[in-house]
């Protein structure tokens, strides 16, 4: 532990930092109250001993620096002074300090004061690590809120909230915002042939791929439910969304998973539904239009045979429902 003290009288630091030192304590002495605030600066002790009454800044501006210094942090302050008013006293305590005591002072009542001191300190400490821990504690709890189990990947929660903002900003910045929904071909099938805990191996491996699909930081992957995924894909175009779809097909292909009760390959594939468009402001009620556009999009690859890519032509919002009409007044 280290006690720094600051105070004017030699003799009286003198006789203090022995005590201090016999103890076993670290201590640093400083004469005056600047070189008291440097060094306290410097140094971080863990305990201050204040002097009030010395050439220049006085005790009680030192404490208010020292508190307006460690913001977060605190260090106790033990006022040690010759000056016996109540009212300094209390000015002390409003200054920023923990303790006062009246010189001379006893060895063994300062030693008695540090320990009480000491068992604060480790209990503001134990504190900040409980505070600390939690932090994290919540901070993991907000991931893990924001993760499908199984896949490690987004689940629907995190795209429901991703899909609202990143329409808000695209609507702001005018760019296009693309989305994909992206379903397993036959997957039932594969299920029924390999058995359901394959199928969930061949979904983790899956997202995998999809996810290293993509390249932009924005873009987002996402479990939406059972063996269909979708993907965000903000500031990109309904050409560059089909790239990307397409190259999510191929990738899945080329995994080679067999999967040899499907009729439209040897190895599990995906089908992709692509819509894609600028939103208008202050439109968000248009977020289901361009679910259910990328929706039907996929259908119509899934009709069209499956293993491929499908691109909306248009999504098209729906006028919001026009205001009841006033109950008529009777005459
Ligand atoms: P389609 O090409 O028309 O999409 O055919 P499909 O068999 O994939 O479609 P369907 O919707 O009939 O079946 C989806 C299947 O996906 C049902 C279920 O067996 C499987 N599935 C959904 N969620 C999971 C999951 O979490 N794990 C596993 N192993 N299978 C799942
Ligand atoms: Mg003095
Ligand atoms: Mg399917
Ligand atoms: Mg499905």
């Amino acid at each position: 532990m280290k006690v720094l003290v600051i105070e004017d009288a030699v003799t009286s630091a003198t006789v203090v930092c022995n005590w201090l030192n016999n103890v076993g304590l670290t201590s640093f002495h400083a004469y005056t109250g600047e070189e008291g605030l440097e060094m306290f600066k410097r140094e971080r002790p863990d305990l201050v001993l204040l002097d009030i009454v010395m050439p220049g800044m006085d005790g009680f501006e030192v404490a208010r620096q020292i508190r307006e210094f460690e913001r977060e942090a605190w260090t106790p302050i033990i006022f040690l002074t010759a000056r016996t008013d109540d009212r300094d006293l209390q000015r002390a305590i409003e200054a920023g300090g923990d303790d006062y005591l009246i010189k001379p002072v006893s060895e063994i009542v300062l030693r008695a004061k540090i320990s009480a001191m000491r068992r604060m300190a480790q209990m503001r400490d134990s504190l900040r690590d409980t505070k600390r821990k939690l932090q994290k504690a919540n901070r993991d709890l907000r991931r893990l809120s924001a993760i499908d189990g199984l896949t490690g990947i987004a689940n629907r929660r995190c795209f429901d909230d991703t899909l609202l903002r990143e329409w808000r900003r695209c609507s702001r910045s005018l760019q296009p915002l693309s989305l994909l929904v992206i379903d397993f071909d036959l997957f039932k099938l594969f299920n029924d042939h390999y058995g359901h805990q394959m199928g969930d191996e061949c979904l983790k491996i899956v997202a995998r791929t999809l996810e290293e699909t993509t390249q932009r930081p924005n873009d987002l992957v996402t479990r939406y439910g059972g063996e269909e995924f979708a993907a965000i894909l903000p500031e990109t175009s309904a050409e560059g969304a089909q790239a990307v779809a397409e190259a999510m097909r191929v990738g899945v292909e080329n995994l080679k998973i067999d999967h040899a009760w499907s009729t439209v390959s040897s190895v599990v594939t995906i089908s992709v539904g692509v819509a894609s468009l600028v939103p208008p402001r202050d439109e968000e009620a248009g977020i289901p239009a361009l679910i259910k556009a990328a929706d039907d999009s996929l259908y119509r690859a899934k009709e069209s045979g499956r293993n491929r890519v499908d691109v909306a032509t248009e999504v098209t919002i729906p006028l919001p429902e026009p205001e009841a009409a006033p109950a008529s007044r009777r005459a």
